[in-house]
């Protein structure tokens, strides 16, 4: 039996600036997730928690890691199946060049699709921002994700259904 989705998240690569910040390495181990990504899973699920959503990610058999991915644009993917676990790879170009807030953006992106299990969500403002981290990154629109707006985009993941 062969039930396979496959999202290809195109997030653009323009305008990211690494950032010198210190991410706090978190003591919950996830089994099959790449060291660098466990503490960003661990804000998944305190951000859902602070939001009503008990989320324990250690439930869902999610594969986790971070190498090269060779389609141009592409930062992360999730597949999902009824046979197989739930794999997430994140590009580490991408990765190595990414500030810790874009990193979550698109690590939470994905758990959005594999965890959550929402498809994208594209909608905009007249100013061209998407108003959704699961916007498909083909709508011409764009997500500055930083402290000041995330909030926003945090109550948008987790309140959709
Ligand atoms: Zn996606």
């Amino acid at each position: 039996m062969r039930c396979l989705l496959f999202c290809f998240c195109l997030i653009s690569f323009m305008a990211c600036q690494p950032e010198n910040s210190f991410v706090a390495e978190e003591t919950t181990d996830f089994d099959d997730v790449d060291n660098g990504l466990q503490s960003y899973f661990n804000s998944f699920e305190n951000e859902a928690r602070m939001r009503g959503q008990e989320i324990d990610l250690s439930e869902y058999n999610l594969t986790a890691s971070i190498e090269e991915i060779h389609e141009d644009g592409v930062a992360g993917t999730c597949s999902f199946g009824s046979n197989i676990p739930n794999t997430i790879v994140i590009d580490r170009q991408f990765w190595i060049n990414s500030s810790p807030n874009r990193r979550e953006m698109v690590v939470f992106h994905e758990l959005g699709h594999c965890v959550l299990g929402q498809g994208h969500r594209d909608d905009q403002n007249q100013n061209g921002i998407c108003l959704s981290i699961m916007n498909s990154g083909l709508a011409g629109c764009s997500v500055a994700y930083n402290s000041q707006n995330k909030d926003y985009y945090l109550d948008e993941l987790f309140g959709a259904d």
